[in-house]
Order: structure tokens, then C-alpha cells, then sequence
């Protein structure tokens, strides 16, 4: 038995090492006895698990002293109410559609104000990310919400929209710690775990202190009011303990492998591997307007639905998995996060090469 070459888009792939350190650990967690599945996340050990993790991540980050972290439940589906039951003072806010996680913002946003739609992919099945430069911004908009990375689509934000002075609120969840990101230019930044950096069930949220107060909308319910969970430094409930751990061991492995930029640059080859390949193939092709390429998500297709099918089942016969892609999209997608040794997205591209030598 050996480990595959996991391309999924979420739940993905972790680093190997923070696994192993985790089965190490499963057991008894640094001689007290008990795994960390099993503490009171009252007690003393798990207290230390939490505190490091939110202080490696403020590091990692550079997280100014003015913002809090959260950890929180829910995944970032669930922060698509949050955000506006905490921040739609005006009942309005901007969106802008770029894909599927910003289209569901958009409409749950819309349950509880006037969510505007600012400008739009859907055109060009959200193959490239729309001009941000002169947004219908009005007055009276709370924020500017946008998915950074859109991991069905393969897009990301290389560029931020000018908000015109109004916060701009981020969905990372697909490019979270992939790069270093000012996250002063930031309102809020929200990111589900199981892309890049966790197990499913934790939802990172790191907001502006001034934004956390008690004037949210009526009827917030106390576990989604950020106040309640800034001002019990995220165990006003049962946290999901294990998750936390885990992120915890992913932040002190991207800090040994050289911080975020580190990630940056061992993701910048990675996916120009990839993109050299589909710009040379005759058979395989990108679906993305170059300039919004993601580094993270990378969707690609050949001419034929025969022809898909048959790769993604040689593909996986030889170990690359979950390289299916969106059912929306269609085709294949390959997400290589931080965790995706480069060696697996060299040794796809020579499959890719002589499945395409084999076949045409
Ligand atoms: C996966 C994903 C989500 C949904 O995350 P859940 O934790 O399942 O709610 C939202 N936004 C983006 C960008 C995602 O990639």
C-alpha cells in the first residue's frame, strides 16, 4: 500500500509529515495520556493547541494586533450568513460573481438585505475574473465581498478590486496560506480549512476588531454573532478541538518550509509545470484566460467527453486521483495546494504527455 497523488479540491491533501506526527501522537498526546480527540478543551494542554495555532497563524500571516482569528464551525458556507448578519449594518453590500461559492454568498447574503450584484463571469462560464476597477460602489454598501480563488473555475484575484473605500471582505478558502496576502487591505478574510490547510469542519475567520460588536442584525443567532466568539477567543462551545490541532501542525510546517513565501514560490513551479504543459499540448487544454490563472485550482480539458473519461481512468489506475472535474466544468481539474509535492505534478504532466502520445 502506498500513498496516491490526491488532485482533490477538498477535503486535500496534507503534508505527509503532519499526519505521521499526528498517528505518533494519536494515542497518548505528549505524555498525557489521552488523545486530542478525547481532552476537555477546557484543560490546560488543549488550551496550549489552541493558543500556538492562533499565534503561528498571526505569525505566518502577519496578522496586525488590531484583527482577531477565529476558529470556528460551520465550513465557510456557513460564514456566507455570518458575514451578513455581523457586517450589513445598511442591509446592503456589493458582490461580485466569479463562480459557484460567490453566486451562494451572493443569494444567502440576499436572505438578509440587499445583496448588488457589482459585475459578473457568468458570461464566459466565470473563466476569467471581471474588471474591479470602476465597480457600481455606492454609499450605502456595508462591503465588498469577493471569492479570491475559485475553486471550480480555476480563477483568482491576481489584483484587488478597488472597493472605493468600502471594506472588502475575502472568501480564501482555496488559496488560504498559499501566499503572502496584506491583510490590511482586508475587512475580513474567511477561509474553510479543507483546502489548504486542515480537516473539514473548521472555518478560519479573521476580522477587524472594530467590525465585532453587538449591533448585528436581529435574529443573528448567538453562536454566528463574531463578538460572542472574539470575546471567548473561540471556545464559547466546544470547538472542533481535533481540527484546530491539526491546523495547528500544518502552520508549523509551512513556517519550517520557508513561511509564505516559501509557499508562494514552490507553488509558482508547480503550476507552471502544469500550464507549460497545457499551453504545449495539442490535446489538453486550460479553460482559464491565462492572465487569472490560478495556482492552486487548474482545470483543464481535452476535445472530446470520450477522451476525458478514458484519461481520468488511466489516471487514476496509476495513482493520480480525484482528478474529476466539477460537474459544472466538466472535464478534469487538478487542485495542487501547498501540501502536493512538486514531484506529483511532474509526474502527472509525464503521464498527461504519454497518455497524449498514446492516444492521437
Ligand atoms: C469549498 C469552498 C467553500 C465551501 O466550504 P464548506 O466548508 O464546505 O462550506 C466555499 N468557498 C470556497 C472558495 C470553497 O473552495
Amino acid at each position: 500500500m502506498g500513498r496516491v497523488y490526491n488532485f482533490s479540491a477538498g477535503p486535500a491533501v496534507l503534508p505527509v509529515e503532519v499526519l505521521q506526527e499526528a498517528a505518533d501522537e494519536m494515542l497518548d498526546y505528549r505524555g498525557s495520556g489521552q488523545s486530542v480527540m478525547e481532552m476537555s478543551h477546557r484543560s490546560k494542554v488543549y488550551d496550549n493547541i489552541i493558543k500556538e495555532a492562533e499565534a503561528d497563524l498571526r505569525k505566518l500571516l502577519a496578522v496586525p494586533d488590531n484583527y482577531k482569528i477565529l476558529f470556528l464551525q460551520g465550513g465557510a458556507s456557513q460564514q456566507f450568513a455570518a458575514i451578513p448578519m455581523n457586517l450589513m449594518k445598511n442591509r446592503k453590500a456589493g458582490y461580485v460573481l466569479t463562480g459557484q461559492w460567490a453566486k451562494k454568498a451572493f443569494s444567502e447574503a440576499k436572505i438578509y438585505g440587499e445583496a448588488v450584484e457589482l459585475a459578473s463571469s457568468a458570461d464566459k462560464t466565470f473563466s476569467y475574473i471581471p474588471d474591479c476597477s470602476d465597480l457600481p460602489i455606492t454609499d450605502d454598501m456595508d462591503y465588498v465581498y469577493i471569492c479570491e480563488n475559485n475553486t471550480i473555475y480555476g480563477t483568482k484575484y491576481w489584483q484587488l478590486p478597488d472597493t472605493k473605500g468600502k471594506l472588502l471582505v475575502a472568501d480564501q478558502s482555496s488559496c488560504f496560506l498559499s501566499e503572502p496576502v496584506d491583510v490590511l487591505k482586508y475587512g475580513l478574510i474567511m477561509a474553510g480549512v479543507q483546502k489548504n490547510v486542515g480537516p473539514a469542519g473548521v472555518v478560519i475567520v479573521i476580522v477587524r476588531e472594530d467590525l465585532i460588536t453587538d449591533d448585528v442584525l436581529p435574529g443573528t443567532p448567538t453562536m454566528l454573532k463574531y463578538k460572542t466568539q472574539a470575546d471567548n477567543d473561540s471556545l464559547y462551545n466546544t470547538p472542533p478541538c481535533y481540527g484546530i490541532y491539526i491546523c495547528g501542525k500544518v502552520f508549523k510546517w509551512i513556517m519550517k518550509n520557508g513561511g509564505l513565501e516559501g509557499m508562494q514560490k514552490i507553488n509558482q513551479e508547480k503550476a507552471a509545470i502544469l500550464y507549460d504543459f497545457l499551453d504545449s499540448s495539442k490535446m489538453f487544454h486550460g479553460t482559464v484566460v491565462k492572465e487569472d490563472r490560478s495556482l492552486m485550482n487548474v482545470p483543464f480539458v481535452t476535445d472530446s467527453e470520450e477522451l476525458n473519461a478514458k484519461f481520468i481512468a488511466e489516471a487514476t489506475a496509476a495513482g493520480f486521483v480525484n482528478l474529476k472535474g466539477h460537474r459544472s466544468v466538466g472535464g478534469m481539474r487538478a487542485s495542487i495546494y501547498n501540501a502536493m509535492p512538486i514531484e506529483g505534478v511532474k509526474k502527472l504532466v509525464e503521464f498527461m504527455d504519454k497518455f497524449e502520445k498514446e492516444n492521437s
